[in-house]
């Protein structure tokens, strides 16, 4: 494999010209777009005109005639078809984290004496630690079970009240069988909330076809909201109408501007709104999804495949040498876009990548993560990185993690 065959293989790639709807500095070989997606182009300009225009001028008539009331439905309707859902199944608002705690309270409260809360060890700490948090709330009616990967399946039974897992692995990108373990809870009548902060605008999703009721997820990273950009909440449309809020706001009022003495809830998925959205970033967040524009998602997940394999496939040529280990499933159907490997200096060498124009970044304890957006990673970017890797560990161009200590971020 030669750089010559990555060129090649960008300008066949159906997905070619997406990364020209990207502001990306010239130069940098950007591979954190799991973590913080890319500016889009239309994004600034339209900010900056919401700020002048529609706050500077219109101010609170924009409420309406700038449509700000209704963009939290909006932006959800524009999700809905990057994860196969249909209008009116997927809301913006609040955190991931938050969003997590809104649907996970009400599946717990409307449980009838079972004791299990199932989730998997090693997934995103939020998840985790809003779990935590509700089975405290709930005075030990529950019990949490942090269950290995292999062993979630097997933890999931009668007596399973609510499970909670993220679709794709946060530090190791490995993907779950997310149809399987659907119908495997269906099976038992146990509701599961998925969290797609990791696979939605990378992975193919189907929630509607795979029997999939709740799901949460952030649209900063492979949706490319930018930062802090509000979550999602999906919900399938028989889960909408039986729905009861736990975090009953009043932009989940079914009467809003009746502003009456008591909580009705909406009917509709907003009745998972809770209080004033974020204008500003959800505008952003309309940006974001509009690059999958025209965009066959079954092309963005091969074209993650591509990279992915290429990534994987150069590092056995040029890496491993240097103790680089795949920290993610080799099997392409089992990751999802990204991949990690483990090495004893991972810290010191993600700085040196970084100072050498290689955003990549590092997981605790010890794992180098590359993520692959298919609508701006290019093969020549991934042929590159790789390259700048080598050089850097035959030149020993790095410093060991003794002397390195950790940013506050990674
Ligand atoms: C990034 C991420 C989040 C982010 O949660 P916030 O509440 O938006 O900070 C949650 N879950 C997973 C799996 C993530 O990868």
């Amino acid at each position: 494999m030669d750089r010559a065959t990555c060129e090649g293989l960008d300008r066949a790639s159906p997905l070619a010209h997406c990364r020209g709807r990207f502001s990306l500095p010239e130069g940098l070989l950007y591979f954190n777009g799991n973590s913080l997606g890319a500016l889009p182009k239309t994004t600034a300009a339209d900010i900056d005109s919401v700020v002048r225009e529609e706050w500077g001028r219109g101010l609170v008539e924009s409420w309406l005639d700038a449509d700000w009331f209704f963009l939290a439905r909006r932006a959800g309707d524009a999700i809905a078809p990057l994860i196969g859902a249909s209008a009116g199944e997927v809301v913006c608002a609040d955190s991931t984290s938050v969003n997590l705690f809104k649907l996970a309270a009400s599946l717990l409260r409307a449980d009838r004496g079972r004791r299990t809360v199932v989730t998997e060890r090693g997934s995103f700490p939020t998840d985790v630690y809003i779990l935590e948090g509700l089975v405290d709330l709930f005075d030990g009616r529950f019990d949490l079970v942090l269950a290995e990967p292999e062993a979630i399946v097997g933890s999931i039974d009668g007596d399973t009240a609510l499970v909670v897992l993220t679709h794709v692995n946060f530090r190791t990108g490995a993907m779950h069988d997310m149809a399987a373990i659907a119908a495997h809870c269906r099976a038992h009548g146990v509701p599961a909330i998925w969290d797609l902060s990791h696979s939605a605008g990378a992975v193919p999703l189907a929630l509607n076809r795979w029997g999939v009721e709740y799901a949460v997820g952030c649209t900063y990273k492979f949706l490319n909201g930018g930062p802090g950009a509000p979550a999602y909440v999906y919900m399938a449309t028989h889960a909408v109408a039986a729905h009861q809020p736990v975090v009953t706001g009043w932009f989940g009022h079914a009467d809003q501007f009746g502003f009456e003495d008591r909580y009705r809830a909406r009917e509709d998925i907003g009745k998972c709104l809770v209080g004033t959205p974020p204008v500003l970033s959800l505008r952003a967040v309309l940006h974001g999804v509009r690059c999958f524009d025209g965009v066959a998602m079954e092309d963005v997940a091969a074209g993650s495949r591509s990279l992915s394999e290429l990534l994987v496939r150069l590092a056995d040529e040029r890496l491993a040498r240097y103790g680089f280990a795949l920290a993610s499933p080799r099997e392409p159907a089992k990751r999802g876009s990204q991949v990690s490997f483990a090495h004893p200096e991972a810290y010191a060498v993600s700085r040196a990548l970084r100072a050498a124009g290689v955003v990549v970044d590092f997981r605790s304890p010890d794992v180098l993560r590359f993520g692959i957006a298919p609508l701006y990673t290019r093969h020549v970017d991934v042929w590159d990185a790789v390259d700048a890797l080598a050089r850097i560990m035959a030149s020993e161009g790095w410093t060991p993690h003794t002397t390195a200590t950790p940013d506050p971020v990674t």
